[in-house]
């Protein structure tokens, strides 16, 4: 079994004004995920159309697009066995206040739009929105020590 599996994190404008970049950043890490790209950028409307494609015909799409251009964003490249689904149960569901305690939406927002992370939802779409803001330069391939602990034998 090969760690090959990435996902990407968008810390929104909440999280940087609410100054979360740190305590976020840590969470992944202490869980045992691997940091292979980590960039400050700040977002237009054409890539946010194509990044919320699903939800760009929404009423309440033109709110988020502001939104996510009031700041810069942290963008975050994690790789781990199985990161995506890991990463969005540690992210809990979009409404904020209903999210479970212990994510970081559950611990950290109220709101349905200013909910503090984004974390792609399918392995599929995490391949997508990696590219869609890194280049393949900005990726970092590096042997992470800590895995001998962080994984079985069998796992790693
Ligand atoms: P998630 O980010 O949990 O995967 P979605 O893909 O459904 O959720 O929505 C993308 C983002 O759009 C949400 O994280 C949130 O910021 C915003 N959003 C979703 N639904 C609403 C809503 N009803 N009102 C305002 N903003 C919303």
């Amino acid at each position: 079994m090969a760690v090959t599996e990435r996902t990407l994190v968008l810390i929104k404008p909440d999280g940087i004004q609410r100054g979360l970049v740190g305590e976020i950043t840590q969470r992944f890490e202490r869980k045992g995920l691997k940091l292979i790209g980590m960039k400050m950028m700040s977002l237009d409307e054409a890539v946010l159309r194509e990044h919320y494609a699903h939800i760009a015909d929404k009423p309440f799409f033109p709110g988020v697009s502001k939104f996510m251009q009031s700041s810069p964003v942290v963008a975050l490249c994690l790789e781990g066995l199985d990161v995506v689904d890991t990463v969005r149960r540690i992210t809990g569901i979009t409404k904020a206040r209903e999210a479970e305690a212990g994510s970081i939406r559950g611990d950290f927002a109220m709101s349905v739009s200013c909910n503090v992370i984004h974390a792609s939802d399918s392995v599929e779409n995490a391949e997508k929105e990696v590219k869609r803001f890194f280049n393949p330069d900005d990726i970092y391939d590096y042997d992470k020590s800590e895995y001998l602990h962080v994984y079985g034998d069998d796992e790693r």
